[in-house]
C-alpha cells in the first residue's frame, strides 16, 4: 500500500534549533509524500491526549512540559511502510542508541529532548493523525515523482 500514512512531528527542540528543514529534507529525500504539515502550539490537554499512553511514566509531566516548550511542527507523510520506516529514518527514543545516520542519532543526545515524533504502528498513526488535523487539512494529490519512486502502486 504506498497510501500508508504515518504522523510525524518536530517537537519544540527541533524547531528552535533549526532543525525543521533537514528534518523535513529526510522524508521528501527518501521519496515519501507530504500529506498536511502546520507550526502549531497545542495544549496540554491535547498534548496529554496524544501521549496518554505514558501517563503512568514518572517522566510524564517533564514531557509534556518539554512540549509545551515552543511551537511544534505536525506532519503527516504517505508513503509505502511510512510507519517502520518513519521509526527508522528518526531513529532509537534514546539519541545515544540510535546510530548516526539517524535524526536522533545525528541531532539529538538526551532522550528529554530527542527532537522528533513518529507514530509507532499503523493503527495509532490514524489515532494520532486524526487528534493533531481535521480532514480537510489532508490534502489530496498525485505526486510528480510517483512513478519515478514507485515500481507498482
Ligand atoms: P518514541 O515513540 O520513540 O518517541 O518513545 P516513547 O513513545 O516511548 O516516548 C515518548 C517520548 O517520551 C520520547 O520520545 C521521549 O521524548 C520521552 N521519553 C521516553 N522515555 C523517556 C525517559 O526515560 N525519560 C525521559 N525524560 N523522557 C522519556
Ligand atoms: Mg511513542
Amino acid at each position: 500500500m504506498s497510501n500508508e500514512q504515518t504522523f510525524i512531528a518536530i517537537k519544540p527542540d527541533g524547531v528552535q534549533r533549526g532543525l525543521v528543514g533537514p528534518i523535513i529534507s529526510r522524508f521528501e529525500q527518501r521519496g515519501f509524500k507530504l500529506v498536511a504539515m502546520k507550526l502549531c502550539s497545542p495544549s496540554k490537554e491535547h498534548l496529554e491526549k496524544h501521549y496518554a499512553d505514558l501517563s503512568g511514566k514518572p517522566f510524564f509531566n517533564g514531557l509534556v512540559t518539554y512540549m509545551l516548550s515552543g511551537p511544534i511542527v505536525a506532519m503527516v507523510w504517505e508513503g509505502r511502510e511510512v510507519v517502520k520506516t518513519g521509526r527508522a529514518i528518526l531513529g532509537a527514543t534514546n539519541p545515544l542508541a540510535s546510530p548516526p545516520g539517524t535524526i536522533r542519532g545525528d541531532y539529538a543526545i538526551d532522550v528529554g529532548r530527542n527532537v522528533c515524533h513518529g507514530s509507532d504502528s499503523v493503527e495509532n498513526a490514524k489515532k494520532e493523525i486524526a487528534l493533531w488535523f481535521n480532514e480537510n487539512e489532508l490534502i489530496s494529490y498525485k505526486q510528480a515523482q510517483f512513478d519515478w519512486i514507485y515500481e507498482k502502486a
